[in-house]
């Protein structure tokens, strides 16, 4: 992964777990839309997420991945990651763009997103 990539999520997560809003050092990038569905190394495909959040917790990600998917931490092979919605930590709904931003859409109906 270009370093430059990562750098650019990293600088977004901002030190906390994007998922839960934890501090953490450590955090893991994981694809939005996985490799194997054809996911790219893109700025709007990545999240900087905790361990527990991404593959070890009970509520992780990878062994929820439908709530995942309805939550934007995974998104299916068809969809656009910078159109699919992300709910963060906080409660807020956003899209991320490839420059490392939120993209407030609360309040966008479903039509807009699709
Ligand atoms: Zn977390």
């Amino acid at each position: 992964m270009d370093s430059k990539i990562a750098e650019t999520v990293l600088a977004r997560a901002n030190g906390y777990c994007e998922r839960c809003g934890a501090p953490s050092l450590d955090l893991a990038l994981h694809h939005r839309k996985l490799k194997s569905r054809g996911g790219k190394d893109e700025v709007s495909n990545l999240v900087a997420i905790c361990h527990p959040c991404h593959n070890l917790g009970t509520d992780s990600i990878h062994l929820n991945p439908t709530k995942a998917t309805v939550k934007g931490w995974m998104v299916p092979s068809y969809a656009q990651t910078e159109i699919y919605p992300l709910h963060l930590a906080d409660g807020s709904i956003v899209r991320l763009d490839n420059e490392g931003n939120y993209k407030e859409i609360e309040g966008t109906s479903w039509q807009e997103l699709s």
